[in-house]
């Protein structure tokens, strides 16, 4: 059996980008990628639905100026998608759409919200950012509710605020970390921080997000349009499920069936599922426990292919939850990219975090979440599609455990969403990568060669 210079275990955004990096490392190396599915992408993937591109979820692209994904695609991508601007952010509440109030001003204008919460949610932003500023220590561990709770906003103001933390993590504001309102994981040093400051009083935010042209998809196959000939493989149906170890050192996978060998492997799959694949006693007990504690939530997509355009701004729309539903975000995909639809029609993607005890019934309740805030939406549906998926391995909240890429067994690392504490989604995929990556340079596995 062929000996890799490394092996890649999944072929998700993370998988791709870590085995490209790797592939075009000192001179060239041999990897191979083995994913468990007929297809690759995992949660960052586009497929065709009665003449419709649906993306796996909603995807919006974050920091993509000078993020991580940037630095990923200029140092290794041959070939680079085209974006298109996300737009506006807008919040519907109360029968009415506004644009979401990034700054104090836009605050002070934020009329669906009563005068009284307005004027208390400026001094809670202020005084959040200052402690983040000057007693970081203090807020570890507090939730957005533990820091609001004192201030009596009324109901509807609650729901906005636990909206906007499903939004920003995937989970509600109890379980929300004040500290990711202002998402400063990635800022360093103090002048930083100051920017941010100046941003958040007087700056419109999330300016440096994009879509990109062609679907989700079209990033994975950048990605792979990008590796050098003859130097990447990839095993498609084939789910490693064992890692093989000696002496404490890594020496390739199994499916079961075939063995694959490499001094260097670096597992991209859920890290909470890795225990399932190393034989008893390889890894001590405490080590397998922390990852075993990593949670996630799941969610609900769903594809409307309409005969009309119902969002009509560049943007996306955050609808504000009742009683019923935590809320959800709207992102019209075929208004940065029509081709996803066929001629004159609009497709919108529609994510809800939702509970996995009974899926059939959160469909119903979700649709009708969509009908009440789009009223007459249920008679240009022309095409309906649902998706129920993880978006994040490891919801941000405030116990998040994130292991380091550098297990105790050499040569086996690991990479993905739930390896890094910066940003969500393809963003935190990004920066996994790149401080993967950096390990491995560190640990002389970038230079050496077999
Ligand atoms: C509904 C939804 C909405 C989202 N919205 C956004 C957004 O707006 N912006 C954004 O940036 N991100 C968003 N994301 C998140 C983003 O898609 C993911 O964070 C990212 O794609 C995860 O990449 P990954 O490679 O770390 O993991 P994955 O995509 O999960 O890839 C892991 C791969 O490993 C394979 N695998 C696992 N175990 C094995 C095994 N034992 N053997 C072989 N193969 C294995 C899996 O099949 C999978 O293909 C969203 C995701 C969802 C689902």
């Amino acid at each position: 059996m062929k000996k890799y210079d490394a092996i890649v275990v999944g072929a998700g955004i993370s998988g791709l980008l870590t085995a490209l990096a790797i592939s075009k490392s000192n001179g060239g190396k041999n990897v191979l990628i083995l994913e468990k599915e007929e297809h690759i992408g995992g949660a960052c993937r586009s497929y065709n639905v009665e003449g419709y591109t649906v993306d796996t979820g909603p995807h919006i692209i974050t920091q993509l100026n000078d993020g991580p994904l940037r630095e990923l695609m200029t140092r290794y991508f041959d070939v680079v998608p085209v974006f298109k601007p996300h737009g506006k952010y807008y919040v519907k509440i109360n029968g009415l759409t506004k644009e979401f109030p990034w700054t104090v001003t836009d605050w002070a204008q934020f009329d669906v919200i009563p005068l009284r919460d307005r004027i208390l949610i400026i001094q809670v932003l202020f005084s959040a950012l200052n402690a983040s500023l000057i007693t970081p220590k203090k807020l570890t561990g507090v939730s957005v509710y533990d820091y609001i709770k004192n201030y009596n906003f009324s109901e509807s103001t609650l729901r906005f605020i636990d909206t906007i933390a499903h939004f920003l993590t995937g989970t509600s504001m109890y379980d929300t970390s004040i500290f990711r309102i202002f998402d400063w994981s990635d800022t360093k040093g103090m002048q930083k921080k100051v920017t941010s400051l100046i941003n958040f009083l007087f700056r419109e935010g999330a300016r440096d997000q994009a879509y990109p042209v062609g679907g989700i998809g079209s990033i994975i196959d950048a990605v792979v349009s990008s590796f050098p000939d003859g130097r990447v493989d990839i095993e498609k149906n084939t789910e490693v499920k064992r890692i093989i170890i000696e002496n404490d050192s890594v020496r390739g996978v199994s499916d079961g069936e075939n063995e694959y060998y490499s001094n260097l492997v670096v597992y991209s799959g859920f890290v909470s599922e890795l225990p399932k694949i190393l034989d008893d006693g390889a890894i001590a007990t405490e080590y397998t426990d922390k990852l075993n504690s990593i949670t996630n939530v799941l969610s609900l997509t769903i594809w409307l292919g309409l005969k009309k355009k119902y969002l009509k701004n560049a943007g996306s729309e955050i609808l504000v939850g009742n009683s019923s539903c935590t809320g959800a975000w709207a992102v019209p995909v075929t208004n940065y990219d029509k081709n996803l639809a066929p001629p004159e029609r609009q497709l919108i993607g529609f994510l809800f975090k939702i509970d996995d005890k009974d899926i059939e019934s959160a469909k119903k309740r979700t649709m009708k979440f969509i009908c009440r805030h789009y009223p007459s939406i249920e008679r240009d549906i022309e095409m309906i599609h649902y998706q129920v998926m993880i978006p994040e391995k490891s919801v941000n909240n405030i116990n998040q455990i994130i292991p380091s890429h550098r297990t105790p067994i050499r040569g086996l690392y690991l990479v993905g969403t739930d390896t890094s504490k910066k940003s969500m989604g393809i963003t935190r995929a990004s920066y996994s990568v790149v401080e993967c990556l950096n390990v491995l340079e560190g640990d002389g596995f970038l230079s050496r060669l077999r």
